[in-house]
């Protein structure tokens, strides 16, 4: 997997982040929209001073399917 490094919040550059797992509530998201052959956990980036969430991201790419497999 390829490392991604958020330094600062892009909506109002605070630099507290905060990485939590969130799969609780779409793990199953990511298997029914065809994105994963199995359960790819989801984790989110919130931001600790606005509380937006930065980003949401697999840490299993592996799990997902190749491009040309992908069903839409
Ligand atoms: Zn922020």
């Amino acid at each position: 997997m390829k490392e991604v490094k958020i330094e600062k919040c892009p909506y109002c550059g605070g630099e507290e982040l905060i990485e939590s797992n969130v799969s609780s509530m779409t793990g199953t998201v990511c298997v029914t929209k065809g994105i994963a052959r199995y359960n790819a956990i989801l984790f989110a980036t919130v931001c600790r001073d606005c509380g937006s969430v930065v980003r949401l991201f697999c840490k299993t790419p592996e799990n997902l399917y190749p491009k040309k497999e992908r069903r839409a």
